[in-house]
């Protein structure tokens, strides 16, 4: 039960906290045959993994060892969780660890967007020279103040992202299929103030935000099709941070060739050349919870679970 790999990089801090309890730590980036033979070398109890290794029926139904499966971060899309249950093995993730570092993803490509950060980089970097033009060209930037962001999915993430965009003087409003309003609190200084937002219903949503950030997690098909795009606002902003399934990329390319949606941001994504090339995409390689903060808490999370866990045992 000692044994744990730690099969996907993790930050150092949850590592330490585990050898000084007196766990013996491996660690890998094994993957299938590989993994298992790993496992049921060293006898491993206790296995943690990000979203590179893949822990499926196969793993699970291979290693008669394993009695704990951790996930940094939200989600447990490659984890099979009813394979785990039926051999008693418990799974955890971290859903509050990467918050923070995902909402401010949100903002960092949206000023990005507004301001032409990235294009400017691009631009200048191709010809120095340019400057002087770009400065001209450039010159419509928007400010976020004023404008409606419109936040689909009002867990963790969209919470969040809605108090900061309450701090940027944006209007907010939410979107969820069943929820009637919203709580948060925003807490700035020694003050804490309570909010309700309402929830729109879902036309009014789409018709009346400037943005559409998306914070729900994988839904058996695409929730940002072809018609929910034909009943946004004309010029919108689409950022997709949540699960790249959760969109049909097909009529997000389109939208973005006629104008429909001015600029898409995209941590996640599934590879359409076309796509990544268009001029008016902002993307980050799943950057979502790479923050040091993020990687910290995720990793201390993990460790502290599983000490508590083990003692419980
Ligand atoms: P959460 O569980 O706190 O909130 C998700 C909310 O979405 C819930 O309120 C749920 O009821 C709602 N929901 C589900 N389906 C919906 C739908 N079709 N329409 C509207 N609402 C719906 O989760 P979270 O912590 O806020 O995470 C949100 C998403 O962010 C997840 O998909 C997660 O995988 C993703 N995420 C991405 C990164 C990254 O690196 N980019 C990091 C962390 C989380």
């Amino acid at each position: 039960m000692k044994n744990i790999l730690v099969n996907d990089s993790f930050h150092p801090c949850g590592i330490s906290l585990l050898k000084t309890k007196g766990f013996n730590v491996f660690e890998g980036s094994y993957n299938g045959q590989e993994l298992i033979n790993f496992i049921n070398s060293k006898s491993i109890g206790i296995l943690l993994i990000r979203s590179a290794t893949q822990v499926n029926k196969e793993v699970i139904d291979a290693c008669p060892t394993l009695k704990f499966v951790g996930r940094g971060g939200v989600g447990m899309d490659n984890i099979d969780e009813v394979a785990a249950k039926k051999k008693g093995i418990i799974t955890f993730n971290t859903p509050g660890a990467s918050t923070t570092a995902v909402a401010e993803l949100v903002f960092a490509h949206l000023l990005s967007i507004y301001r032409f950060v990235s294009t400017s980089n691009k631009l200048i970097s191709e010809n120095p020279d340019s400057v002087k033009r770009l400065k001209k060209e450039l010159a419509n930037g928007r400010e976020l103040k004023g404008k409606t962001l419109g936040v689909w999915g009002t867990g963790r993430i969209g919470c969040e992202v809605m108090k900061i965009a309450i701090s940027f003087g944006m209007e907010v409003i939410a979107y969820h299929p069943t929820l009637d309003e919203v709580e948060f609190t925003l807490e700035f200084f020694d003050t804490a103030l309570d909010l309700r937002i309402p929830i729109s219903p879902l036309d009014e949503f789409l018709a009346q935000a400037d943005i559409i950030s998306l914070h729900i997690p994988l839904n058996d098909s695409p929730v940002i099709t072809k018609d929910i795009i034909s009943k946004m606002k004309k010029g919108v902003t689409f950022i997709n941070t949540s699960r790249s399934g959760n969109v049909d990329e097909v009529a997000l390319l389109e939208a973005l060739n006629s104008g429909k949606i001015a600029h898409a941001a995209l941590d996640v994504f599934n590879g359409n050349t076309e796509l990544l090339q268009h001029p008016n995409i902002s993307l980050t390689p799943h950057l979502g919870a790479s923050t040091i903060e993020a990687q910290e808490k995720i990793s201390d999370e993990l460790a502290k679970k599983i000490i508590s866990l083990v003692k419980n045992q």
